[in-house]
Order: C-alpha cells, then structure tokens, then sequence
C-alpha cells in the first residue's frame, strides 16, 4: 500500500481527501495542518507522495515543498486555488510533480495520484538505472588501469595481464574492481 502525507489547513477538506484516498486504499501515513507540520511528519513517517495545500498558516506549502524536497525525493502533488502559472516558478525548485485545482473532486484526485505515484517510481527506476551504469564504466576504467599497471610491470600482454586480475579475484574470491583497486595502489605508490 502507498503510503501519502496530506498537507491542508482546512480541516473539512482534509477530511475529504483522506476520505477518498482511504476509499481508494491508500494507507495515509499522515494528515496536517501547515508547513511545519508538514517538514516534521515527513521525516517521522516517509510518505510515497504528498499532497500538500499552498495558502496555509505558519508555513506555506511552496516553502514547505521547497525544504522537504532538498532533503528528500518524495513527489509533491499540489492543492491549488490558483491557476499554475502563479507557483510554476517556485515549483520547478521542489519535487512538485503536478497540481489539482480545488475544489477537489475524487474523479480528479485519483488519477493525479496514481500519475504522481508512477512517474516517481520510473524515474527512481531510471536514476538506479544511470547510478548502476555510472559505476559499470568506473569498473570498467579501474580494471583497465590495473591490467595497464601489470603489462607494465611484468612485461607481459594485456590478455595475460587480465588473466592475472581474474585469478587473483577468483583465488580470494573479491570481486575484480576490488581487486584492481589493490592492484593500483600498490603499483602506483
Ligand atoms: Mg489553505
């Protein structure tokens, strides 16, 4: 079950989004009355998405939005009473990953939920993606130097070289670009 934090001042219309969140089946983690509120709950409970009111009392949901989103990457859906070119500015700096004008109705809410919860689920799948690749081509560059380093030193060919890096992860059972790494700084200092 995706869990989901509401942000609203107004205590009616809270009620009625978690109403219909929870007729939907979503497990809210959480339900508050302004920024603040908002900043705490969000490290106590670690929601999947927010949904968070902009004119509110204390602290209001763009600057809410603004520090919770550089601590964390949890998607923020926007409650609005305004037309978007009023926070478009603002919300390029947050998680803000769509708005729903009030007044809400559940036929809007929803989908807009459902959007939010998809689109962040494929850009995490898209950022472990980048992150996993990023680290490939850096253990492809270590191994590279090592073997570089051992052709170097033994005078030996660079197929043999490898095959001395394989031997010795296979032999101590460490993976390769460990064993590279070893390699590096011992031959280079
Ligand atoms: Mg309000």
């Amino acid at each position: 079950m995706k869990k989901i934090m509401v942000v609203e001042d107004e205590s009616i219309v809270r009620l009625d989004i978690v109403e219909m969140l929870k007729s939907a089946n979503y497990d809210v983690v959480s339900a508050v009355s302004n920024g603040e509120k908002a900043i705490e709950a969000t490290a106590e409970r670690m929601p999947d998405l927010i949904i968070m009111d902009i004119k509110m009392p204390k602290l209001n949901g763009l600057k809410a939005s603004k520090i919770i989103s550089k601590k964390y990457d949890i998607p923020i859906l926007i409650l609005s009473a305004y037309s978007q070119s009023e926070f478009v500015n603002e919300a390029k700096q947050s998680n803000i990953v769509g708005y729903i004008v009030k007044p809400i109705a559940e036929a809007q809410l929803l989908p807009a939920v459902e959007i939010a919860l998809s689109q962040s689920n494929r850009m995490n799948a898209l950022k472990q993606e980048v992150t996993q690749s990023y680290k490939q081509i850096e253990n492809r560059k270590l191994i590279e130097r090592a073997k570089g380093l051992i052709m170097q030193r033994l005078s030996i060919s660079e197929e043999a070289a490898y095959q001395r890096l394989r031997k010795l992860s296979m032999d101590n059972q460490i993976e390769i670009e460990k064993v590279a790494m070893k390699v590096i700084k011992q031959l280079e200092s």
